[in-house]
């Protein structure tokens, strides 16, 4: 079982819904963590049981980055939005960078969280 954290951004949120719901069943064997937002719609859309962060741009992000420096999280399945501007991009660059510097697995597209899925 691995501890796995899920953020999207808002014009990702439906992608990461419809990721988490094709994937519900491998998913309920893992521990799930979220940002606010994103854990409450992917809860709301498959029912998988999710801790919730709070919201990304109120410091979710900097706690899943604390969790990464702690050991605490085995991968994190990041749905960036790559064409928006967004107010919390220092958090979102922290949040990167440590899943980067302390070699957590890490996806930022479907196509590799589905891979990341596979290798768990
Ligand atoms: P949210 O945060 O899930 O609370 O919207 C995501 C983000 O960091 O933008």
């Amino acid at each position: 079982m691995a501890r796995i954290g899920l953020v999207a951004h808002d014009d990702k949120k439906a992608d990461m819904a419809e990721w988490a719901a094709a994937n519900a069943a491998v998913l309920s064997r893992h521990t799930l963590y979220a940002t606010g937002t994103t854990g409450g719609r992917v809860r709301e859309e498959t029912g998988l049981e999710v801790a919730l962060l709070k919201s990304g741009p109120l410091g979710g992000d900097q706690q899943l980055g604390a969790m990464i420096a702690e050991g605490k999280l085995d991968a994190l399945v990041f749905f960036i939005d790559p064409l928006t501007a967004l107010p919390h991009d220092v958090d979102v660059k922290a949040l990167t960078r440590l899943a980067t510097l302390y070699d957590t697995l890490f996806a930022c597209n479907r196509s590799t969280a589905d891979a990341v899925l596979k290798a768990l």
